[in-house]
């Protein structure tokens, strides 16, 4: 049996918590705090402690699904994309570019809601923009 920690960093907010990944035979199987981590000395919230179970759920999506006669289908990323941006269109000329709002993550990086943001007032044009913090 392979059995090893992996030093890193909690995925879930941006306070940056240092864990443990406990991997046995290259599957991830818990989280534990890092005790000389200088941000949580050691302390984790709920969330923290239990980070690994969404890595390994079968509830996971790992490709997109488009939602066809009330179902959800399987689908592959370029459609998605082509999908998204069809209907994005459709509205923003049917009801303007303030009738769409995007909402960004904590568990995304600075980079990506940076991106996340200029695409909402650059591409679709609206100042709609927030943020899972503020929720
Ligand atoms: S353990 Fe809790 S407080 Fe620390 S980074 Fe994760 S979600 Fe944030």
């Amino acid at each position: 049996m392979d059995y090893k920690f992996v030093p890193s960093v909690c995925p879930y907010c941006g306070t940056g918590c240092g864990v443990l990944f406990e991997v046995i035979d290259g599957k991830l199987v818990g989280t534990l705090p890092n005790k000389t981590h200088p941000v949580n000395e050691g302390k984790l919230c709920i969330k923290g402690w239990n980070m690994h179970e969404f890595v390994n759920s079968f509830m996971r999506l790992k490709q997109p699904l488009v939602k066809t006669f009330g179902r959800f289908m399987k689908t592959e990323w370029d459609e998605a994309i082509k999908i998204t941006a069809d209907r994005f269109k459709e509205i923003i000329k049917k009801h303007g570019p303030d009738s769409i709002g995007v909402l960004v993550s904590a568990k995304i990086t600075n980079e990506e809601n940076y991106l996340a943001q200029k695409f909402a007032r650059a591409v679709i044009g609206t100042n709609n923009v927030d943020h899972c913090a503020r929720l």
